[in-house]
């Protein structure tokens, strides 16, 4: 059981004050939605969990299984079991995605384990063919260099490989529906729920409901102007869809 505590998180770019005191929960099982209009600060709460520099905290926690990570560098917080599925993957040309992959595998063995060797060569390939073929994707992926020249949805499946592969206790996936057609919407949504586990927990990040068509969320929030103002189920997630966003505005005077 993991648990992903965030308490009163308030964070600044710039000098600006972005997020104004966060409260969210997450538990292993749990799917979460946060939704919300663009610049409402839903990529600031991704970045300022994962540790960005460019975002400062300035008030409030946030605990992943009861230890503090907001001390932490990225990659401390990644082998603690958090990751994020960034809504712009960036190109790493010269790197494959199979080195990638097993690079941050043995990172995070080593990370548990200081004496640990890697995974073995045909224990990775094994692996990865498996979780290749839950996200539907051929082969040559894995020898072709990371994002370079891949499509949108090649990007956001690879983001997802990456998860499958890591299998982190608390995945944020921050507008992985974004510029996605229908198909390959269904493919990563499809992909996501193929290699959720049980014992993991997820934050969807997301501006439009029709991802959650397909990742049928236990708890939609609601952030409007850096604070969650809305929670409820799935059918919150509806009512935006038909209702935008406007009489949330004007319930919380935002
Ligand atoms: P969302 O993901 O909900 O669209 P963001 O978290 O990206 O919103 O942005 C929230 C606000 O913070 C916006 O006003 C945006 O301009 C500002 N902001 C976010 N990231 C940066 C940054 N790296 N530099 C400057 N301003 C930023
Ligand atoms: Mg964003």
């Amino acid at each position: 059981m993991s648990e992903l505590v965030i308490n009163n998180l308030q964070v600044s770019v710039e000098d600006t004050e972005i997020l104004k005191g966060v409260n969210l929960t997450i538990k292993s099982g749990e799917v979460h939605a946060v939704m919300g209009p663009n610049g409402t600060g839903k990529s600031t709460l991704a970045y300022a969990l994962m540790g960005h520099p460019k975002y400062k905290i300035t008030e409030g926690e946030a605990t992943l299984d009861g230890k503090d990570l907001l001390d932490l560098d990225p990659n401390e917080r990644s082998k603690l079991g958090l990751f994020l599925a960034f809504q712009y993957p960036v190109a790493v040309p010269g790197v494959s995605v199979a080195n990638f992959l097993r690079t941050a595998i043995n990172a995070h063995r080593k990370g548990q384990n200081p004496e640990d060797k890697g995974i073995s060569i045909p224990d990775f390939r094994k692996k990865l063919k498996e979780k290749m073929a839950l996200l539907d994707m051929d082969e040559s992926f894995a020898g072709r260099y990371l994002n370079d020249g891949f499509s949108g949805g090649e990007k956001k499946r690879v983001e997802i490989l990456q998860m499958a592969t890591l299998e982190p206790k608390i995945s944020i996936l921050d507008e992985t529906d974004s510029g996605l057609d229908i198909d390959a919407l269904k493919i990563v949504a499809h992909g996501i729920k193929a290699v959720n586990k049980k014992d993991q927990g997820i934050l969807v990040i997301t501006h439009y409901q029709r991802i959650l068509n397909y990742i049928t969320p236990d708890f939609v929030h609601v952030m409007l102007n850096g604070r969650i103002v809305e929670s409820g189920g799935p059918e919150l997630a509806l009512r935006l869809e038909e209702e935008g966003y406007e009489w949330l505005r004007e319930k919380h005077a935002v």
